[in-house]
């Protein structure tokens, strides 16, 4: 199929690759010029794991390519994919204005019958706001489908090639079909998990899946914390509850609360859907709320080790990415973390196999924080290490450089990655989330 991907970020770039992968021709299409001059001169502009092989694959292979040409990268499109931003208005609804926008300006280039896809995260109600949108100039039938999008950062590749399910929203039996046609190839094995539902139901279940996997982080973070009053073990109680096949093994860490692109704005965004439809749905606000909570938590930690003397400390931070395997730090945690470190006079020498660059872009120069260019190095001459995003390379330590490069053995840990009898022969004050706190023998 020729097919047309406007918005090439996280989503819309790994959408196009693999649609690409799978035979189709797909093009393209940012508003961001040196990104996509980037892409045209064969670079990968973000860190997902697998991309950039069928990233190169498919330009040599002549069925990927990049303009900011809106009107060129539609021209022969059967379908056009929009995977535009949704980020937060002020009051903490979906700002569409990138999706409208882009629905409005195709509406007069469309030539023959296309399918337009919502792949971004929208509001209910969204596909027929787009549909009206485009209905005003639209001189070629259309059909607007909602299909929402549900892989994970990370393993954005694997999580496209290999979904759980396709959702495709439409009341329309020849959108249905095309759609049909263009998973078909992800799912060879059962393409019963293509399923199809109202455009309406297909929008809310992206807001329902994001919402129940926010509000389990949350919940066992406000568990954390009571392990942490009571002396239980939050790894423990995690543990026992995940082996009920009810609840299940998935999504029951405890940490530093959740960030992200998607979970933040998302159960604000469905917290305003539920005002907007005159619904009280109080759990949504506790989520978030529980989770903004959390975000200081290491900070607490630290700052009550050293009874709120933090000026002139130097911090080690292990992480910077909201999680391991991207360079995505939008909503990060450890950028909370670094701005109430440094405004309370610490040093913070951070470190991220990915991320640097773009807190580095964040921060713009910031006073206090400097990067380390290995996990070791960021470890010299520092008081203590605080780690915050769970990459493979931390989970197992090297004690004795540990100890020989940090002034003090004290490790804050937001992750809990390391067992509390091991921290404690070895020697280290090791404070993590949800568990006794262990000192020096
Ligand atoms: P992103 O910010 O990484 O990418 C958006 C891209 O759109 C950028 O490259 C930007 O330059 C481009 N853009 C903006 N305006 C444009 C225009 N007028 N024309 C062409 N391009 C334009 O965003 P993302 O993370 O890929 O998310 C996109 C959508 O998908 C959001 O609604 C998000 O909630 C949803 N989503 C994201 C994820 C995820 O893990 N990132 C997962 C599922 C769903």
């Amino acid at each position: 199929m020729k097919i047309a991907v406007v918005g090439t970020g996280y989503v819309g770039l790994v959408t196009g690759t693999c649609l690409a992968e799978a035979g189709n021709d797909v093009v393209c299409v940012d508003i961001d010029r040196a990104k996509v001059a980037r892409m045209r001169a064969g670079k990968v502009p973000i860190y997902e794991p697998g991309l950039k092989e069928l990233f190169d694959r498919n330009i040599q292979d002549g069925r990927l390519s990049f303009t900011t040409n809106l009107k060129k990268g539609i021209d022969k499109a059967e379908v056009i994919f929009l995977a535009l931003p949704t980020p937060p208005g002020i009051d903490g609804s979906a700002d569409l204005s990138y999706i409208l926008g882009v629905a409005k300006t195709i509406s007069a280039m469309i030539k023959d019958y296309t399918v337009i896809i919502d792949k971004s995260t929208v509001p209910v109600g969204t596909a027929a706001v787009v549909r009206e949108h485009i209905t005003k100039n639209a001189k070629a039938d259309f059909d607007v489908v909602s299909n929402p999008e549900f892989l994970r950062e990370g393993r954005a590749v694997r999580d496209f090639q290999n979904p759980d399910r396709v959702i495709i929203g439409t009341s329309s039996d020849r959108a249905w079909k095309v759609m049909h046609r263009l998973y078909k190839p992800f799912v060879l094995r059962d393409d019963s998990i293509i399923i199809r539902m109202s455009e309406e139901s297909a929008e809310l279940t992206k807001y329902a899946a994001n919402a129940m996997l926010a509000n389990r982080i949350s919940f066992m973070n406000g568990m954390a914390n009571l392990c942490e009053l009571s002396g239980a073990d939050v790894r423990e109680v995690q543990k026992g509850l995940g082996g009920d096949p009810r609840i299940g093994k998935e999504f029951l860490h405890a940490g530093p609360g959740y960030g992200g692109s998607c979970f933040p704005k998302d159960v604000q965004a469905l917290a305003g859907t539920a005002v907007e439809l005159g619904y009280d749905f109080p759990l949504l606000d506790a989520i978030h709320q529980i989770n903004e909570r959390q975000k200081s938590r290491l900070f607490e930690m630290v700052r009550s080790y050293y009874a709120g003397k933090l000026k002139g400390k130097t911090l080690a931070l292990w992480g910077l990415a909201f999680k391991p395997k991207t360079d995505d730090i939008r909503e990060a945690p450890a950028l909370n973390l670094i701005d109430a470190l440094t405004s309370a006079g610490a040093k913070v020498i951070a470190f991220d196999p990915e991320a640097v660059a773009n807190v580095k872009k964040h921060f713009g120069r910031k006073k206090l924080l400097s990067f380390a260019k290995d996990e070791h190095a960021a470890l010299s001459g520092a008081d203590a290490l605080i780690i915050i995003t769970e990459w493979d390379e931390f989970k197992t330590l090297d004690f004795s450089k540990v100890k020989k490069l940090l002034k003090e053995p004290v490790i804050f840990d937001g992750r809990s990655l390391y067992e509390l009898d091991e921290m404690q022969e070895q020697g280290f004050y090791y404070a993590s989330i949800g568990r006794r706190v262990v000192k020096p023998a």
